[in-house]
């Protein structure tokens, strides 16, 4: 793929971003673009990066780690996918963000490690708002109390709630479940005024980040839309 191919498609993303914005009368600086690059190669993230882009998403630890090292070191890396414990140690330092805290015994070794490496992890709650059985997540009625079992474990902050929506050919289908995410953070955030740091949303991704704005994510998660159809075959 040319570099204008993906110079354009990064363009053309950011700019429906702005516009859903500007349908919801948000500001756009307060919602950040992550270019989901899993399975793609550092010259791609490269040309992305030449763009403006500093936000990457990636799913695996081993692929965090090999971009990381081969890339520029202000990229801000999002750990995206499920997260086994024993993992853990490889990215604590590494990445911005872990969006997919849904077990306990995963916050305890985030903190755990987190500690031993004298870093903060910035996590988010992923939450499976739509029951999907072949999804990862918390229910939406576990939230709560996983919420307060976490929230003072140290090293560790916990900024928000991520959800994967099912994927749909007509992106209002999800629309429901963003408002639902949402309002569980209103409801989150209002039982606990001491902790403010609440905030993120991440949902939205190539088929539906236009609605997930509108319903107030604050980070959306888009690969195909930037780096094109990915190929797991090679
Ligand atoms: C792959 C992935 C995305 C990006 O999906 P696209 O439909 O290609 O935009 C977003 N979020 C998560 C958690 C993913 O695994």
């Amino acid at each position: 793929m040319s570099d204008s191919v993906l110079k354009d498609n990064y363009t053309e993303v950011l700019n429906r971003v702005k516009k859903a914005c500007t349908k919801a009368e948000r500001n756009p600086e307060d919602v950040t673009l992550i270019a989901v690059s899993k399975t793609k190669p550092v010259e791609m993230l490269q040309e992305v990066y030449d763009c403006g882009c500093r936000d990457f998403g990636e799913n695996k630890v081993q692929e965090i780690m090999d971009k990381y090292e081969k890339l520029p070191s202000d990229i801000r890396w999002h750990m995206i996918g499920h997260l086994q414990t024993n993992k853990v140690k490889y990215i604590v330092d590494k990445v911005y963000m872990i969006h997919s805290v849904d077990s306990i015994k995963l916050a305890k070794e985030i903190s755990k490690e987190a500690l031993k490496k004298n870093v903060t992890v910035k996590v988010l709650l992923e939450v499976n708002v739509a029951k999907e059985e072949t999804k990862f997540g918390l229910l939406t009625e576990e939230v709560f109390d996983f919420y307060n079992e976490v929230v003072d474990l140290p090293g560790l902050k916990v900024c928000g709630l991520m959800t994967i929506a099912p994927y749909v050919e007509n992106s209002e289908e999800n629309r429901q479940y963003f408002v639902n995410l949402k309002q569980l953070m209103v409801d989150i955030a209002a039982e606990n005024t001491d902790n403010i740091s609440v905030g993120e949303l991440s949902m939205g991704m190539t088929g539906d980040y236009e609605v997930a704005i509108e319903e107030g994510a604050t980070f959306v998660r888009v690969g195909t839309g930037i780096f094109g159809e990915r190929n797991y075959a090679i």
